[in-house]
Order: C-alpha cells, then structure tokens, then sequence
C-alpha cells in the first residue's frame, strides 16, 4: 500500500493514491468511472513495483486464467509481480503491478514479430480455468477494467488477446520449430460469446506469426478454439453454458506428455502413472518417447509458474543440440556455451561441428547478444530494463547468472548478457 506510487489519475487515470496510513489489511478504492464504478484491492500491491521499468509503449491487452485457486495464486502474483491486475471469482479487482509499469506475465511470447509482449501489454489474471466458464461478477468486473484501459491506452477490441495468443515455445523432443501452443492460458478470452460479455467487437481473424512462418502450429486444438469457425458457433449461447470438451490426461496415439503437462512435461511435480500403477516423477522419465499408452499425468497445477522462466539447456551424451534447439539449431538466435564459458552463436557452426560440442554445452534458444560489458556501457545499454529479467542471462566467470539473481554491482568487465531477442 505504501509503495503506491502518488499519481493523479481519472478511473484508474484520474485518480489521486492516497496513502491510509497504518490502517491493516483491505482498503477499497473507489472510483467514479462514468457508468460503472471500478474498485480495487490493494491488499495484494506487489513489493516488485519499485523495480519495474514504467513501459514506453503499450498496444495490447492480455488476458490470463490462473489455472489454480485464488488463495495462491494471489501470493504467487504478489510475490513475483506477474500481472497488473487480478480478479477473484466475487469480482473483486486486485492491483498487483502499477499498470503503466512492466509485469512479468506472459513469458516467452511473440504478437505480429514483436517479442517480449511484457514490455508493450497490460497483463490481467483472472481466477479460474481456461475451459471453464466464469463468474457473472467475473465477466462484469473484466469488463469494466478492459474498458477503461482500452480507453488509457487507445486499445482496439482485436488488441484484447489472451495469453495463448501470444505464447510461444522453443523446439522441444515434438516440436522442431518454435510453435504456438506452449499454453492454452485465457483460451475462452477468444470465443464470441466471451468476448460479447467483455463488450469485444472483434477477435484477430489469424495468427500474424504463424502467417509469416515465424512460428509453426503446436496445438491444432487451441489454434481452432482461437480462429476456427467451429467455435464461433457459440455466439449466443449464454456464456455460463459453455463448456469445452474434457481435456484427457491420459497418454495416447497422438497425445503426449507434451499436450498434457505442456512446459511442465518434466517437471519433478508432474506425476506419471503407468498402466501396471507404478509412478514417476516428470524428473525421472529419461525418455518421453516410450512412456506406454494410458499412462494418466498428473499436472500440478499450483506449483507451475505461469510464466516459467526458460531456463537453459544442457547437452549431455543422450541430449544433442538439435534434440535442444530442433530447426533452430544453426540459427544465430541459438547461443552455445561451452563449459570453458566461451560462447558461439549457431550461424557460426554447422551440422556437423554443433553436433561434436562437449557434454556440458548449455544452449539458449531465440536468445540475443549483447556485450561485452564495460563500466560505460553496462548492460541496459544491450537490453533495457530486461536486464533484470528472469530470463536474460549474464555470463562471467563461466557461469549462467539469471538476471533476477544477478548483484549488479558485482557484474565484471567483459560479462556478456543474453535476453530473449
Ligand atoms: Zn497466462
């Protein structure tokens, strides 16, 4: 509460922070905004706020579903700051980040060529599950919010997306490019009969990326659910009578572990229970290829952030690098580091060298490189405020640093930081 910054805003612009002093616990903010009256919770006010860059520009909306109870997904958000606003199952909006600054919500994502969709969006979490309906109180409040930053920032109703829209993943062991898909986040943001309820016109008609061949399609069943015709069918329907068919946890012909667990498919919280009823963790299974069919997985959903960093890769004896980086393998947006800490950008090998680099050799994909670092030129002169970022990557003295993990005042001459480019 006391970290609110003290600004004059109208609706959420107009209105004058004021600090309550020591009163504990809920304080309610009302504010006048035309027809409705938007109220906010600032019990949850992340302790990130100070360290967010303010964005320069911002021309989209994100919607998000926790996929995880209130409770903890509040802590995780406030924890983390991993959105600008939150709204539970009553209708109750929470502000975690201050809307004009940075939130770390959607992760690796991409809209029209531009990545990095945390540094140009505002990012909504609402409580409850991506293929099931929300609360009327949930639709209203959204509503409300949507409209009034649409009116801030001048956002057209097609710019309202939701996370999956603009998710994207590297290669992994079934995909060898990089893909749309990496989660179905917010999927029921992008039905008509959703939309109605959020007073959204339109919905992008395509996929911009996938158009351009930027990316390719991961999840044929999202890409319907997002664009095809089949589900805009609904329009009329009365959005507490949707409903998505049930989505099988169950290992098949043609669903793997990776259109169940997504991310999380090795995960140590993600269980694997085999036919004979024997179990293992995502942690334990060396090859995801021979898992047997009607093996049931488990996702725990509340342990997974929603917005992971990527961690790098390891090449080891059973993992090469085009198991890591697939197509992307000779691209110079696919780093290698050597175990020396050196580093080589894949247009700089080819299919024969990258596949002799040593066990050991990290690998970053749809990374880019700035450096070397000097006192003049420290590493927001590269990357901006994504310096601090979970998943950019400082790299001295041999190691891998995270940005969020970095001390940087210990950051030595001649580091190089890797972020997503
Ligand atoms: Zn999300």
């Amino acid at each position: 509460m006391t970290d609110a910054p003290m600004v004059k805003e109208t609706g959420i612009k107009r209105m004058t922070w004021r600090c309550f002093g020591l009163m504990a616990g809920m304080i309610l903010l009302m504010v006048q905004t035309g027809c409705a009256v938007l109220q906010f919770d600032n019990s949850y006010y992340s302790p990130r706020n100070r360290e967010r860059a303010v964005r320069k520009t911002t021309s989209l909306i994100i919607l998000h579903t926790t996929e995880a109870p209130a409770a903890s997904a509040l802590r995780k958000l406030r924890d983390l700051g991993e959105c600008h606003y939150c709204i539970t199952g009553d209708g109750k909006v929470y502000r975690i980040i201050d809307h004009r600054r940075e939130a770390y919500h959607a992760g690796r994502s991409m809209w029209n060529g531009r990545t990095n969709v945390d540094s140009f969006s505002v990012g909504i979490e609402v409580c409850g599950y991506h293929n099931k309906a929300l609360t009327k109180a949930q639709y209203r409040a959204l509503a409300d919010l949507v409209g009034e930053l649409k009116s801030i920032y001048r956002i057209p109703d097609q710019n309202v997306l939701a996370h999956s829209h603009v998710a994207y993943g590297t290669p992994n062991k079934w995909h060898r490019r990089s893909h749309r898909g990496r989660k179905r986040c917010g999927m029921l943001f992008a039905l008509p009969a959703v939309r109605k309820q959020l007073h959204l016109k339109t919905r992008p008609a395509y996929d911009p990326d996938v158009k351009a061949k930027r990316l390719v399609i991961g999840d044929s069943y999202l890409h319907q659910v997002l664009y095809g015709k089949n589900f805009t069918g609904l329009t009329g329907v009365p959005t507490a009578a949707i409903s998505f068919p049930k989505e099988d946890n169950v290992i098949a012909v043609g669903r793997s572990a990776w259109d169940i667990a997504r991310d999380a498919y090795a995960d140590a919280s993600t269980t694997y229970i085999f036919p004979n009823g024997t179990k293992k963790r995502g942690d334990e299974i060396a090859d995801f290829k021979f898992i047997p069919p009607g093996t049931k997985v488990i996702v725990n959903t509340e342990t997974i952030a929603d917005n992971r960093p990527d961690n790098y890769q390891v090449i080891s004896a059973t993992c090469k690098a085009s198991d890591i980086a697939g197509d992307e393998t000779l691209l110079p947006s696919t780093l290698y580091i050597y175990p020396n800490g050196r580093f080589v950008a894949g247009n700089k090998l080819n299919a024969a060298s990258v596949e002799k680099l040593p066990a050991g050799t990290k690998v970053l994909v749809g990374y880019a490189v700035g450096g070397p670092i000097t006192a003049t030129r420290p590493a927001s002169a590269f990357c901006g405020n994504r310096w601090r970022a979970k998943d950019t990557f400082f790299l001295f003295y041999g190691q891998l640093v995270p940005g969020n993990k970095v001390d940087d005042s210990k950051i030595p001459a001649g580091a190089y930081v890797f972020y997503k480019g």
